[in-house]
């Protein structure tokens, strides 16, 4: 345990730390122990994480396998820079490689999601001779300046302000806030968006367009599923114009939809995949660009224009094979689907019982409520753009109670750590009815 008190962190805190995506000068809550589902503060209140805190801590916190993983390979080496081969990145870019399916060849190692992102847009821009970028307004990619200017929600304006060249944003589809019924409509709301998706990409000039980059099942902007057949026209559409695809999978990959990453929900193989968080449960930073045989070959013959420092960092390697292995051995993915229907069926009598919930959207444990304040004509409970203090009073009651859940606009997004217990799940969720109802 560390040498001061709770008040003691929070005030240093405070008063030397820039917060991400907030103003500085604020008190946070000083976490002294996390273990399994739970956060722990100074004066012993528990709290259970209920988002796997951004979304990353995908095996639940002091997972003591892992741990004992990342000592292991301290004790042996802990760094090596990215020109010399070690067993750690080595059998982990084989690992991933094979995760991916047999399409895949390499890896390029980064250390966030953020970076994976910008150097996938850079070796498409590079094999293809191509600089355009398309990506999704309901998207985020990360906040450093070509991801933020990829980015389609609000965090990108302060990107946009300097300026990044070959940026086109395009509507992706959101079936409830479209007015569309999921089930019924997919096919037209399908046709609608590809339509227009082509139109702008003819506009655009196909030539002059290298990649598309799309999360599987966009993340932080509420867990937006799909219409049937829209990922799979996407990559048509991208395979008639010789458009490379980027799969971001950096929240939705590592079995939290259930399956190791989100695109193999749908009929596709992406070009490239990027990844972050669930590859070394967030214990330490990580990410990467796994690409497939075309990709890797042109790579071959020609120089990588990419470096870190630290790509393929020996103890996030390390602690990478152990996530994956840990994976594997205790079959997440499996454990997954079974939690998924006891959340699922939760939310579903979340909608019918209460009316500041419109629609309960879930793919494995990955999960998000639209919460709104006219039901019936699907009206936000916030205005996109506009200060939105609801949200922030539903996510403290939530808080004042023990649970930790995720939230961006009108969403309230229940992540739990993948290796939440249906026991767990039962004894925190009822919660979220409690804080529903003080809502409506
Ligand atoms: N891509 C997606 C889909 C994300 O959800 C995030 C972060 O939440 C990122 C990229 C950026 O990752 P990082 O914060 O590690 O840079």
């Amino acid at each position: 345990m560390g040498k001061l008190t709770g008040t003691q962190v929070q005030e240093l805190h405070r008063d030397h730390v820039l917060q991400s995506w907030g103003k500085a000068g604020q008190m946070a809550i000083p976490v002294a122990k996390a273990e399994g589902i739970y956060l722990y503060d100074y004066e012993g209140n528990k709290y259970a994480d209920m988002s796997s805190l951004l979304v990353c801590t995908n095996l639940g916190h002091d997972n003591k396998e892992i741990v004992a993983a990342l000592k292991e390979q301290a004790d042996w080496m802990s760094f090596m820079a990215p020109s010399y081969a070690t067993e750690a990145k080595s059998v982990l870019a084989k690992k991933l490689v094979d995760l991916a399916g047999p399409s895949f060849r390499r890896v390029f190692f980064t250390n966030s999601g953020a970076e994976s992102n910008e150097n996938a847009i850079k070796m498409a821009r590079m094999v293809t001779g191509r600089t355009k970028i398309f990506s999704c307004y309901r998207s985020y990619h990360g906040a450093t300046l070509g991801a933020s200017n990829a980015s389609g929600d609000a965090r990108r304006f302060a990107a946009e302000l300097g300026g990044a060249n070959g940026f086109v944003k395009f509507m992706n589809p959101h079936m409830y806030q479209d007015g569309y019924t999921r089930g019924v409509d997919d096919e037209v709301c399908t046709n609608n968006y590809l339509k227009a998706l082509e139109q702008q990409i003819r506009y655009e000039g196909p030539n002059q367009i290298a990649a598309i980059l799309m999360e599987s099942i966009v993340g932080a902007n509420g867990v937006i599923l799909p219409p049937e057949g829209y990922m799979e026209g996407v990559r048509a559409l991208c395979d008639k114009y010789g458009i490379l695809l980027i799969m971001d999978e950096v929240m939705a990959g590592f079995y939290r939809t259930g399956t190791a990453f989100g695109w193999q929900h749908f009929d596709l193989v992406p070009d490239m995949i990027t990844f972050a968080k669930g590859v070394t449960n967030a214990y330490v930073p990580l990410g990467g660009v796994i690409v497939n045989e075309q990709i890797s070959s042109y790579f071959e013959e020609n120089v990588l224009q990419c470096g870190l420092t630290y790509s393929g960092h020996t103890l996030a390697c390390a602690v990478g094979n152990a996530c994956v292995d840990y994976y594997e051995a205790h079959n997440i993915g499996a454990h997954v689907v079974e939690m998924e229907a006891i959340l699922k069926d939760f939310m579903e009598t979340m909608v019918e019982k209460h009316a500041c919930v419109g629609e309960a959207r879930c793919i494995g444990l990955f999960s998000a409520f639209e919460m709104v304040k006219d039901k019936e004509n699907r009206v936000s409970l916030v205005d996109y753009n506009e200060p939105n203090t609801a949200m922030p009073a539903i996510m403290n009651q939530l808080k004042e109670k023990g649970f930790i859940a995720f939230n961006r606009d009108n969403y309230v997004s229940i992540c739990p750590p993948l290796t939440i217990t249906k026991e767990e799940l039962a004894e925190y969720l009822p919660i979220v009815d409690e804080v529903f109802t003080w809502v409506d």
